[in-house]
């Protein structure tokens, strides 16, 4: 495989037991711990995949994140050490591919990358997306050929997601694409549509589950992980 993963963590101990766990999975890992050297490392070097902590000496992980971007599709996971901080970066727009929160276990961020990389690169395995037939003008979802019978605001959030593919939203964020005329509703509601939405795609697709939670964060579809 030899896909080298660059961290970027001031912390050092957490950068070596990434690092080791990351080494372990079949990675080459590379440890960075100033903001000022990611930039001219991912030119040099150019890793499959990015870890980057968004607080760090030197430049901080948002402006490493925007630069990189300026030239790069690589892979990046940002990290921050809490929670409502993901809310905010993911209002940023960043192009960031996941995000974690500290305190994380090594493990979860092995199957992160794992599944990042997979995405980024299995865009050759049969396209399950391609089962899905979205009728916009009727609001008609059929999977397999079978018409999956929704409501319009679930199509309209299955819609909305299909079309971002592979990309987080908080759950705010998708109540502002469903509800623009931002009638009140609890965030909850959110989940009990994806809730609905999963039951109806399950029973044609009891393998395959399309839209994913991210821990956290919200909700995203993805037919490759
Ligand atoms: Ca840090």
């Amino acid at each position: 495989m030899n896909e080298t993963v660059l961290i970027v963590e001031d912390e050092p101990k957490l950068a070596k037991l990434l690092g080791s766990y990351l080494g372990q999975a079949g990675y080459t890992p590379l440890t960075v711990d100033n903001g000022l050297d990611v930039l001219p490392l991912v030119r040099e070097k150019m890793p499959s995949l990015i870890l980057l902590d968004l607080m760090l000496p030197g430049k901080n992980g948002i402006d490493i994140c925007k630069e990189i971007r300026a030239f790069s599709d690589v892979p990046i996971i940002m990290v921050t050490a809490r929670i409502e901080e993901i809310d905010r970066l993911l209002g940023l727009e960043l192009g960031a591919d996941d995000y974690i929160c500290k305190p994380f276990s090594p493990r979860e961020v092995v199957a992160r990358v794992k599944t990042v990389l997979r995405r980024t690169h299995g865009s050759k395995r049969t396209p399950v997306a391609s089962m899905l037939v979205l009728d916009e003008e009727c609001y008609r979802a059929t999977l397999r050929g079978v018409d999956l019978d929704l409501t319009i605001v679930e199509f309209k959030l299955l819609s909305f997601l299909v079309a971002n593919s592979g990309r987080i939203y908080s759950r705010n964020q998708l109540m502002d694409r469903i509800y623009p005329d931002q009638r009140v509703v609890s965030d909850r509601t959110i989940d009990s549509h994806i809730k609905n939405l999963r039951k109806k795609m399950s029973v044609l697709l009891p393998d395959n589950e399309l839209i994913h939670s991210v821990y956290g964060v919200g909700y995203k579809y993805d037919s490759q992980s």
